[in-house]
């Protein structure tokens, strides 16, 4: 039955046996009714097509002579790498894959000149950005930016890139960006009549995101989430707009560089990331010298009171940093929270010791004469 078939095609795929592999392949799909396994069955068709024509540019290379062309090495060069970068995209070796990838669209831009097919071209890139995104590497996560914008940029009928636009901006925790590029998306989709469905390089698997219909119910999908984004683990205070920073803090960004929170004995808590914080006319800012500010002037306006404690939070380290005021060892719930009135009362104590003192000494003088 379906199951024996899919077991040898598995079995003969493992041995090298590629032909013998896809033959009983077909034979178990043939046999099988449940959408699963059929799902699975052609899951392994496609490994084995894709390490079959890797084995034909394999013994395609071992046979070409050194007087071959430059140029056929580099479109075998090409060809192995990509195939290559599908077989780790498809084993979930993201980072992998973007070595790959990587690596193929570096033989395009080599002088001696290898042309691949504008369609191509946009697979290339548009595979390669998937698989930074997927890596999770702050580094990949820029560089799939560059991919998606520059298919942008070239074609209307690549709707999938504003798909991976949104995916990289959403890995960055930058919701409303991916918010933007969903929208401008799915725009694209209703305005642009013509439908293109790419193939992963060198196969004929259906890259599924390029399909129209299914890429709009991810975009959707993503948009909602865009739109009632997670909470924040803390937002900035003194935020200063850059161009690769939000107000929001997310530990789990991957381009989390850590952030500060400070404490007043007024009970202000103040987060900001560290490069934001503007200090005062008697405050300094560093690196190391975080310290100086304790027992400064709490930054909300009117407040009148300290820096008491400082925390840093560092992307590397599990615990904050705590940094406390050694000027007032006196317990918080003892601190008076309204020291005005305090001052008041403490005059007129003062003045009450006084006059008792006073009094008593009188008396002294009475006994004395
Ligand atoms: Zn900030
Ligand atoms: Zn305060």
């Amino acid at each position: 039955n379906s199951k024996h078939y899919f077991r040898a095609a598995k079995a003969y795929l493992e041995l090298g046996q590629l032909d013998k592999a896809e033959e009983t392949n077909l034979q178990s799909l043939e046999y099988c009714l449940d959408q699963l396994q059929r799902e699975a069955i052609l899951q392994q068709g496609q490994e084995i097509l894709a390490k079959s024509r890797m084995t034909k540019v394999r013994q395609n290379d071992v046979s070409s002579g050194s007087e071959e062309r430059e140029i056929d090495t580099a479109q075998l060069q090409y060809t192995r790498l990509t195939c290559e970068g599908f077989r780790m995209y498809l084993s979930g070796a993201y980072s992998q894959a973007v070595e790959q990838f990587k690596s193929a669209l570096n033989i395009l831009s080599r002088p001696e000149g290898l042309t691949i097919e504008d369609d191509e071209l946009m697979v290339v890139w548009f595979v390669y950005g998937i698989s930074c995104v997927k890596s999770g590497n702050t580094r990949n996560l820029q560089t799939a930016v560059e991919k998606f914008n520059a298919i942008i940029a070239r074609t209307d009928t690549f709707p999938a890139a504003y798909y991976g636009l949104g995916l990289t901006h959403m890995a960055f925790k930058r919701y409303k960006d991916a918010e933007e590029a969903l929208m401008l998306g799915l725009k694209r989709i209703k305005e642009v009549k013509e439908r293109k469905v790419y193939v992963w390089p060198q196969t004929d698997k259906t890259i599924d995101e390029t399909d129209v219909t299914i890429v709009a119910k991810l975009m959707e999908d993503m948009l909602k989430e865009c739109k009632h984004p997670p909470k924040p683990d803390a937002i900035c205070k003194f935020h200063a707009e850059t161009d690769n920073s939000k107000r929001e803090i997310y530990i789990s960004d991957p381009d989390y560089k850590g952030h500060i929170c400070i404490k007043c004995r007024a009970d202000c808590s103040i987060e900001f990331h560290a490069q934001c914080w503007k200090p005062s006319e008697n405050q300094t800012r560093g690196k190391h010298n975080w310290k100086e500010i304790l027992d400064t002037q709490c930054p909300t306006p009117g407040c009148w009171g300290l820096i008491s404690e400082i925390f840093i939070c560092r992307p590397d380290q599990e615990k904050s940093l705590k940094l406390s005021s050694q000027s007032d060892p006196k317990p918080k719930s003892q601190q008076p929270l309204r020291p005005k009135l305090k001052m008041k009362s403490d005059s007129a104590s003062k003045i009450e010791r006084k006059m008792e003192k006073k009094k008593q000494k009188m008396e002294k003088k009475q006994e004395a004469q």
